[in-house]
């Protein structure tokens, strides 16, 4: 579903945060990315949908190549990757229905169709009765839950989750990753996350790796990695 090949990424300053990175994940499959700071995970996952655009190498989501793509190919093709973040990024002037119809707005969905679509999405993650609320009076659990309809209002094939639970409480990191498993089972979607939290990737993902200096030392199922010295 999402294979990286030889993703080479330099800021200007010298620093290679991504030093030839391989990296495939299967349809349905839920891999996180863990290392230090500084080690390129924001960077290889935001290469991904071509936040950052990488130097060299290749992108393929669903089997397009998105490193090929032009501007409103490549617009369409985002639709279907969806992204979360330790922050959510919602619009604080926006109600909930209103941040999760965004994507819809900006996607041409006609405003008849857009109400349907919103109830639907705030069902899944359940804050059917928040609708009208604005994000300023949601717990941080109830922002990230927001954050997560509208990266699915699209139908994304692919979640990416930027340090999604770091910004959360243990509980409530507990919670968001009970969610993203179901919606991983439910909806078939694959994700792909960085953390720093070990505890998440031994929670949710089926497989795991670690980046270090911009290469991916180490990939593989989740035991074995983290029962590494
Ligand atoms: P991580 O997410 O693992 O902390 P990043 O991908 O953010 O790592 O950063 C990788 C390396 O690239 C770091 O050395 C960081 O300082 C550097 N870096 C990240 N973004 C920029 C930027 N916009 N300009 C210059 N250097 C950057
Ligand atoms: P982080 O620092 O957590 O990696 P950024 O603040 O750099 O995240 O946000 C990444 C990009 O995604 C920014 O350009 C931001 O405006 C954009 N973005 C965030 N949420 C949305 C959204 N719902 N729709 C479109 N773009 C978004």
């Amino acid at each position: 579903m999402i294979e990286l090949h030889r993703l080479r990424k330099t800021y200007p300053g010298g620093v290679a945060a991504l030093d030839g990175v391989d990296l495939h994940v299967a349809p349905g499959e839920i891999y996180g990315v863990v290392g230090r700071s500084g080690a390129g995970k924001s960077t290889l996952l935001r290469a991904v949908n071509l936040l950052e655009r990488p130097d060299s190498g290749t992108v393929r989501v669903a089997g397009q190549e998105l490193t090929a793509l032009g501007p409103a190919e490549l617009r369409a093709a985002r639709r279907r990757i969806g992204m979360i973040f330790q922050q959510f990024h919602l619009l604080s002037a926006r109600t909930v229905a209103g941040n999760v119809a965004l994507p819809l707005e900006l996607a041409g969905v006609a405003r008849s169709q857009r109400a349907g679509r919103v109830r639907e999405l705030l069902d899944l993650v359940g804050l059917a009765d928040k609708a009208g609320e604005h994000p300023a009076r949601l717990s941080g659990g109830q922002r990230q839950r927001v954050a997560i309809a509208r990266a699915l209002a699209t139908d994304p094939a692919v979640l990416l989750c930027d340090e999604a639970t770091s910004a959360l409480d243990p509980y409530t990191t507990v919670e968001i990753l009970h969610l993203l498993r179901d919606l991983n089972r439910r909806l078939g979607l694959t994700i792909l996350l960085i953390t720093h939290d070990l505890g998440v990737v031994e929670r949710i993902c089926d497989r795991a790796g670690v980046l270090d200096a911009g290469r991916l030392v180490e990939s593989g199922p989740v035991g074995g990695l983290l029962d590494e010295p």
